[in-house]
């Protein structure tokens, strides 16, 4: 049995990996953890933690993993550069899964929009599109920067001057170097994904639409199987998948 311990555990993720963990027949959820409990207090009592708290925690329950020996599968989004470095400290300690998605069809699109920017070449315009329920925190999407992380990496750009976040007034013309990143919210909108590649005379269009979180709960309590037995270093769900 592989004993986990999830934190954010009251949360939308949180409640769907609680639900979702009882159909795992080798997993037991050894703690449930959210604001004001103490995950110091249970940790013992683990294997793994799965987090999906908020991006400002995750820091403390990456150190607090370090310090007892526990894998870790992070799902929270919208980390700082602050956040993340102090969370990459724990990785020579301790095996960490950190996916922005841990839908199976999301990494899928991962790999499809990988190909297709090496396939289209440049003269492709790049835009995606997000959409998520009104309760959403951070914006865009960690997926959308990780759909972006890979088409930057495809066409040799650096993100940060290549990202576009929205267009309003007189943007002028689009650059070639350009990759659009549109956040839309509202109602009860779990995760949608459009990927566009467009040229003159014709579209690419790759979308997914997660229409349950149980896709996200089940992907990351099937890493949380997965981490136990690696060796201490950082993974992403497509090292889980076996995508690479
Ligand atoms: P949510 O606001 O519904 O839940 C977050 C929970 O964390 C709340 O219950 C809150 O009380 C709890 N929390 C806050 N501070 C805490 C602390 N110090 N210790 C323990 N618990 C604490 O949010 P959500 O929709 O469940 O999303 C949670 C995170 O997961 C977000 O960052 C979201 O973007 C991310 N997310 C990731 C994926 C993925 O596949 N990687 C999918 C969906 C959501």
């Amino acid at each position: 049995m592989t004993r986990i311990i999830i934190t954010g555990s009251k949360g939308r993720m949180g409640q769907a990996l609680v639900s979702c963990a009882k159909n795992f027949r080798k997993l037991e959820i050894a703690g449930q953890v959210d604001k004001g409990d103490d995950l110091a207090a249970v940790i013992a009592s683990g294997d793994v933690v799965v987090d999906f708290s908020a991006h400002s925690v995750t820091p403390e329950v990456a150190a607090l993993c370090a310090r007892h020996h526990k894998a870790l599968v992070i799902g929270t989004t919208g980390h700082t550069d602050t956040d993340k470095f102090e969370v990459t400290k724990v990785v020579a300690k301790i095996p960490v899964v950190w996916a922005s998605n841990f839908s199976t069809g999301v990494n899928t699109l991962f790999w499809l929009t990988r190909k297709a920017a090496e396939i289209l070449g440049p003269d492709f315009d790049l835009e995606i599109v997000e959409m998520h329920h009104r309760l959403k925190k951070d914006a865009p999407s960690g997926t959308a920067k990780s759909l972006a992380e890979i088409l930057a990496g495809v066409r040799k750009l650096h993100l940060n001057e290549a990202a576009w976040h929205g267009r309003a007034g007189i943007a002028g013309e689009r650059k070639q170097s350009e990759i659009g990143i549109h956040s839309v919210r509202g109602g009860d909108v779990v995760g949608d994904h459009t990927v566009i590649f467009a040229n003159t005379g014709e579209r690419v269009e790759l979308t997914h639409k997660a229409s349950s979180r149980d896709t996200f709960a089940n992907g990351a309590l099937r890493a949380a199987l997965w981490v136990v037995k690696q060796k201490p270093g950082l993974y992403t769900m497509q090292d889980v998948l076996g995508l690479k």
